[in-house]
This record gives structure tokens, C-alpha cells and sequence, in this order.
């Protein structure tokens, strides 16, 4: 099993030619869910082929313009597509103010139900969950109030042995409590364990989202061994004392914090203007975390256990 990321832009500040502003989208479990969304998302979704509808749930980190100025735009073409499913919010409870402010103003009424879910960055939250996932925010360290999100997937059904059940003529109705991991007894009261019966389920897979922080030391007490971590970095360390200032991580400090929250794998992003090449970032990283990969806009990933691999959706 995998998820699929799609970086739909990996700059930082304002536009360039070759970067957009931040957005992501993530699709777990057959659940499309954006991440973020700076100016100019909405052509990348286009871009990447990506049907509107399928967009229930939009996560906003925090209130910088390069990752929220493209939402009003959005939300304005779901309603003149006509949608009728709800969206779902997620973000610093000053957005709700501006966005209504933007809808008033502009005497537009939705077509659909828009529900807002405050965040908060005090302390990690569980703010979504249905059968299959978990979606947490948790705190960052920026200039204004910001959070990270971890998009779990919740643990598997173990994987029933099909010679088993016919070899104790095991019913129907008891495979979903074996799936589950509960003993069976048979109709003699005969106690056979699970572990006979079962093998261990495919792993669970984790994508942790650090949009814009400084360096935060303490982020291994919210995040453990995700698969893949987005870790912004927007400076390289000669530029260090910018980053501390402006509450940006360098790339060095996004892998010292890859390898401290013990994650599989890194992706890098929200590069500075200044940065042509982005290779350099990896430069940097890779002597301290080992598999380090690079956003770049319309880059797809595609997440598994044991590997990572990309595609070029421009293409
Ligand atoms: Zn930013
Ligand atoms: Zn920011």
C-alpha cells in the first residue's frame, strides 16, 4: 500500500516563474486532502489533473499569504462548479474572519455547506479522524501562530491464513474479530490464539507536514518515525542567521530534526527566492539524514513502506 503527494508549490514569499507558493496535495486511503494553498493552487490542481470534487478537507498551517491567498479563489470555483459536498476547514480561527469578510464584500453566497474547524498551536490535537485515518495539528515555531499536520493512517486489519479456516472450519461471522486480532475459540472450546491464525498487517504509513518553523527542538515529542517528513527549509546555513530571524530552518537543521523524530524519509521545500538550484539543499542534508528528497512544483510522490518514488506531472 502507498500515498500519493503531490507538491503543488514548493517556494517560499512570493511567486516566481518556477515556484509557486506553497500547497500539497495528499491522497490517503482513496481521501484527497490539500495542504495548504498559496496563490495560484488551483491551476496546479488543474494542472495535475486533479478533480475538484474529490477536495473535502483543506488544512491551512498558518496566516503568511504564501500558503492561504489561493483559498478564496478555490472555494469561489467550487461554487460556480455547482458543489454541493461540504468542505471541511481546517486553520487559525482568524481565517474564518477573512473569509467572510471576503464572501461579503464580494456578495457571494455558497452554493454548499462550508464548515470551519478552528486550530490551535498550543499543544498537539486531534482534528480529524474517520475508519481508516487520523489527521493531528501540532505546534510550530514561527513569526505568528502556526501548525504542523500529521496525516496518520490508522492500524490494519491482520491478514487472515486462508488454509486455517478451512482447516478448524472457522465461520463466516468470526473472520472480522480474527482481522482483528481477537483468539478463537471453537465450538468444542477449543483456544486457539490469533498469531496462529493471522499474519501482521501491512504498516501503517504516517506523512508529517512542517510547513514554515525555525529550528524546534522539541518536535520529537509530537512526531515519532513518521514515513516521510516535510521539513521546510528556506535558507542553506550560511544563511542561519536569517533563518533564526525570520524563524525559517535552514536545510542542516531539517535533517538534524528528520533524524531526531526518527523519520523513514525527508522532503525538503519552501526554498528562498535566492536559491536557483534547489540540489544545494540536498548537499547540505544528506550528510546528517540519509534519504533526503526535493519538492519541486508538480512533483508526484509516491509513498510506500519500504520505498519513494517521483514523476514529473509536467510531463
Ligand atoms: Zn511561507
Ligand atoms: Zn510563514
Amino acid at each position: 500500500m502507498n500515498y500519493n503527494l503531490t507538491v503543488l508549490g514548493c517556494g517560499s514569499a512570493t511567486p516566481t516563474s518556477k515556484r509557486n507558493p506553497t500547497a500539497q496535495l495528499l491522497k490517503m486511503q482513496e481521501r484527497f486532502f490539500l495542504i495548504d494553498c498559496g496563490e495560484g493552487t488551483q491551476q496546479q490542481l488543474r494542472i495535475a489533473k486533479t478533480k475538484f470534487s474529490r477536495i473535502n478537507h483543506i488544512f491551512i498551517s498558518h496566516l503568511h499569504g504564501d500558503h492561504f491567498f489561493g483559498l478564496p479563489g478555490l472555494i469561489s470555483s467550487f461554487h460556480l462548479l455547482n458543489r454541493t459536498t461540504p468542505l471541511n476547514i481546517y486553520g487559525p480561527p482568524e481565517l474564518k474572519t477573512w473569509l467572510d469578510t471576503t464572501f461579503k464584500v464580494s456578495n457571494t453566497k455558497l452554493v454548499y455547506p462550508l464548515h470551519f474547524h478552528p486550530t490551535q498551536n498550543k499543544e498537539k490535537s486531534l482534528i480529524f479522524e474517520d475508519k481508516k485515518v487520523e489527521i493531528y495539528s501540532f505546534p510550530l515555531k514561527h513569526s505568528i501562530a502556526t501548525t504542523g499536520f500529521l496525516f496518520q493512517e490508522k492500524e490494519k486489519e491482520r491478514n487472515i491464513i486462508k488454509e486455517k479456516i478451512t482447516e478448524y472450519g472457522i465461520e463466516v461471522c468470526d473472520i472480522q474479530n480474527i482481522k482483528n486480532g481477537k483468539d478463537w475459540i471453537s465450538p468444542k472450546g477449543k483456544h486457539i490464539n490469533n498469531r496462529e491464525l493471522t499474519t501482521d498487517p501491512k504498516p501503517s504509513l504516517s506523512y508529517a507536514y512542517c510547513s514554515d518553523t525555525a529550528y524546534l527542538k522539541s518536535l520529537k515529542e509530537n512526531l515519532d518515525s513518521p514515513t516521510l517528513l516535510y521539513h521546510e527549509s528556506t535558507f542553506l546555513k550560511d544563511d542561519e542567521k536569517r533563518a533564526t530571524k525570520t524563524k525559517h530552518s535552514t536545510s542542516e537543521q531539517a535533517a538534524i530534526i528528520a533524524k531526531d523524530v526518527k523519520a523513514k524519509s525527508l522532503l525538503l521545500g519552501h526554498y528562498s527566492v535566492r536559491y536557483d538550484d534547489k540540489e544545494v539543499f540536498k548537499e547540505e542534508a544528506s550528510p546528517i539524514f540519509k534519504s533526503v528528497f526535493l519538492a519541486e512544483d508538480l512533483l508526484e510522490f509516491k509513498v510506500s513502506h519500504n520505498s519513494i518514488t517521483s514523476r514529473d506531472l509536467n510531463k
